[in-house]
C-alpha cells in the first residue's frame, strides 16, 4: 500500500528540474536527467514539484493510476515521456470510487515493484498520497459529477463509481496543475466522462487518450487479471472475442447496432459461466446508445469472469474498416 510508514517519511526537501542532463535518450531528447525519482507523499510536495517544473518552463505530464502497474499504464507514462518534460505519476487507490461491495481491500498494492518500474521508464516526480492526505476530513463531501454520462455504461452497474473517479481526477488535476493528463482508451467511459468534466469546468489540461494494450492472446491488460485463475484466463478471452465477432460484421457491412449487440452477445451465449453485464453500442462522446453506426461507435463490453469484473471495448469508424 502507498501509504506505508516509509513512503510518508519520504521528504522531498528542495529539489530542481535544472540539473544538467547528462548521457543518452533523456539527453538526446534534451529531457532532464534527475539523480533518480523524487517520491512525494503529500500535496505540498508534488505541488513544488510542479511549481519547480513550471518556474523552468517545463511541460508537465500526469499519469493518474491506482498501482500494480502493467505495461498498458507504462504505455501511458511512455506517452507522456515523448509530449512532455516532466513526467509525474499518481499511485493512488481511490476509495471513492469503489462500491460498497468492491475490491477495494482486496485491490493489488505492490509499491515498491511499481516504484522500480517507473524509476526505470526514467519518471521524475511519483506522487503516492495517503488516503488522509486525500481526504483530509475523513470522506468527501464535496463532490465533481458528470451528470448523465456517470450514469451510463459502467455508471449504470457500478453507481456511485465516475463520481468518485471525476472527484479524485479533479483533486489531482487541482494539486499536480499538469500540462497534459494521459488516460488508457481501455477505460473508454471513463475517458469521455474525464473529457466532459474537462470541458464543464474549464480545467487547463490536455486529455490524451492512449490506445488498449492487450497480451499476446488478445486479453486487454489490467490490474484485475491478476484475480484470474488459470481457468477463468482461459475464459476471459470471450470479451474481446464478442467485440472481434462484432467488428468482423461491421466489416462485412452491417450498420445497425441491434445486429452487431447480438452478434457479439451469441458469444456469451457460448462461455455460460461468464457473466455478461454489458454488451452496448454507444456515441464515445455521450455514451448514448446509437440505433445505426453512421461515423464513430464505441462498442463497449464487462463481464463477470467468476467474481472478476472486466472491461473491453473498440471503436468502429465507418469508412476506415
Ligand atoms: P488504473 O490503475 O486501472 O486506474 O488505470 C490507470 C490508467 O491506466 C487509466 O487511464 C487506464 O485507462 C489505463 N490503463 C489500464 N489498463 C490499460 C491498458 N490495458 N491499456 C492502456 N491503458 C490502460
Amino acid at each position: 500500500m502507498c501509504s506505508s510508514a516509509k513512503l510518508h517519511k519520504t521528504r522531498v526537501e528542495t529539489f530542481s528540474f535544472a540539473r544538467p542532463a547528462k548521457t543518452g535518450r533523456a539527453a538526446s531528447l534534451g529531457r532532464l536527467q534527475l539523480d533518480g525519482m523524487k517520491i512525494c507523499s503529500t500535496n505540498s510536495e508534488v505541488r513544488a514539484a510542479s511549481d519547480d517544473a513550471r518556474a523552468q518552463g517545463k511541460r508537465l505530464g500526469l499519469v493518474p493510476t491506482m498501482g500494480a502497474l502493467h505495461e498498458g499504464h507504462l504505455s501511458l507514462v511512455r506517452a507522456a515521456r515523448e509530449q512532455c518534460d516532466v513526467v509525474t505519476v499518481s499511485i493512488f487507490v481511490n476509495p471513492t470510487q469503489f462500491g460498497p461491495t468492491e475490491d477495494l481491500s482486496k485491490y493489488p498494492r505492490q509499491f515498491e515493484r511499481d516504484r522500480q518500474l517507473l524509476e526505470k521508464e526514467g519518471v521524475e516526480v511519483l506522487f503516492a498520497p495517503s488516503v488522509e492526505e486525500i481526504y483530509p476530513a475523513g470522506g468527501a463531501t464535496t463532490w465533481v459529477v458528470v451528470e448523465g454520462l456517470s450514469e451510463r455504461l459502467d455508471g449504470r452497474s457500478r453507481p456511485g463509481h465516475f463520481r468518485g473517479v471525476t472527484t479524485i481526477v479533479a483533486k489531482l488535476f487541482h494539486i499536480v496543475e499538469p500540462e497534459a493528463a494521459f488516460f488508457g482508451q481501455k477505460d473508454a467511459a471513463q475517458l469521455a466522462v474525464i473529457r466532459r468534466m474537462v470541458l464543464d469546468l474549464n480545467f487547463r489540461v490536455r486529455i490524451v487518450a492512449c490506445p488498449i494494450v492487450r497480451e499476446p492472446d488478445g486479453l486487454a491488460m489490467s490490474s484485475r487479471n491478476a484475480y484470474l485463475n488459470p481457468e477463468e484466463r482461459g475464459r476471459a478471452l470471450v470479451l474481446q472475442g464478442s467485440l472481434q465477432r462484432a467488428q468482423q460484421r461491421f466489416r462485412a457491412g452491417e450498420r445497425i447496432a441491434a445486429r452487431l449487440i447480438s452478434s457479439g452477445q451469441e458469444v456469451f451465449a457460448g462461455e455460460p459461466l461468464v457473466g455478461l453485464d454489458y454488451f452496448e453500442i454507444v456515441d464515445p462522446d455521450t455514451l448514448e446508445s446509437v440505433e445505426r453506426i453512421s461515423e464513430r461507435a464505441l462498442i463497449a463490453v464487462a463481464a463477470y469472469v467468476g467474481s472478476t469484473r472486466l472491461i473491453d471495448n473498440l471503436v468502429l469508424e465507418v469508412g476506415t474498416e
